[in-house]
């Protein structure tokens, strides 16, 4: 598909395909400005491709009202600034705000509401206006916001960039149980530890498609295509090729998913 902000003049995306398996982890990678976020906004039917089409479940979207509501019920995209999600005056009115539009009764809203506020932890500020929040307690908003609609499929941009380390756990936490809930989550990050380690796909994005794409321990190995993308090497890959060249591990072994498993290497080496 491709998509250009100004008619033509420049393009955000530029011939990129990519097709997402149900129930995959998703990782897009890839320089500040080479797509990732347009390909969110299309993929939440907000940027309309100029070129090519989106497809869900094999079925091409369609942009009338009521298939953009379908399509918004089953995909929810969290954004990177939740300035630019949360809009409602309490935390309260801002998850509910969309299940009562997908017409559910009161009670049933309140229902889900109390469910996710319990689950996400956000109890001890619900009272508070949105605009009062600490920016990890908007980032928990935002995703309640979507967990609420039980989609089954969500786009996380940036979700920890501006988090400090307890919420970025937070985060990284809930995230694994999207997953482990059946969602089909892709995320974009600049973070390549995190990335190795969760991903079952890793997207290289690059002027606005897709250069590479594959299990974490083949891209994010690929030095030419890291150099391309403005990425180092994970931690993990970087220990193991140095132990490699100097001869203590057998470069010969797959690439650890993990320190731990470089560790067993370490370990059974003197067994
Ligand atoms: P990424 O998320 O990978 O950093 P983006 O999708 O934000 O990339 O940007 C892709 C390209 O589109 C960039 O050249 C960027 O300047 C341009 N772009 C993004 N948003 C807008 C916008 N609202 N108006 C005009 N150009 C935009
Ligand atoms: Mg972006």
């Amino acid at each position: 598909m491709a998509y250009s902000y100004d008619e033509g003049a420049s393009y955000a995306l530029d011939g990129l395909s990519l097709e997402i398996g149900r129930g995959q982890r998703v990782a897009l990678m890839g320089a500040n400005g080479s797509g990732k976020s347009t390909f969110f906004l299309c993929c939440t039917g907000i940027c309309k491709p100029q070129r090519g089409a989106l497809y869900l479940d094999g079925e091409p979207v369609a942009y009338d009202k009521k298939s953009l509501l379908r399509l918004r019920s089953r995909v929810g995209i969290v954004f990177q600034d939740p300035d630019n999600q949360l809009f409602s005056a309490s935390v309260y009115q801002e998850i509910s705000f969309g299940p009562l539009n997908l017409g559910l009764s009161e009670e049933t809203v309140r229902q889900e509401v109390e469910a996710v506020i319990d689950r996400l932890e956000i109890a001890p500020f619900r009272h508070k206006p949105t605009h009062a929040l600490s920016g990890g307690q908007k980032k928990r908003v935002s995703i309640a916001d979507i967990l609420v609609m039980h989609p089954d499929l969500i786009l996380l941009d940036e979700p920890t960039a501006a988090l400090d380390p307890k919420h970025t756990k937070i985060v990284n936490h809930l995230i694994d149980e999207m997953t482990a809930a059946g969602i089909t989550v892709v995320l974009s990050t600049h973070d390549v530890d995190f990335a190795y380690g969760w991903a079952d796909q890793v997207v290289l994005f690059h002027q606005g498609r897709v250069l590479t794409q594959g299990p974490p321990q083949q891209v994010l190995r690929s030095s030419q295509a890291l150099a391309l993308t403005n990425l180092e090497p994970p931690a993990v890959v970087g220990l193991f090729e140095r132990l490699c060249r100097r001869g203590v591990l057998d470069p010969s072994l797959p690439c650890p998913r993990d320190m731990d498993q470089l560790e067993d290497y370490l370990v059974g080496r003197d067994d």
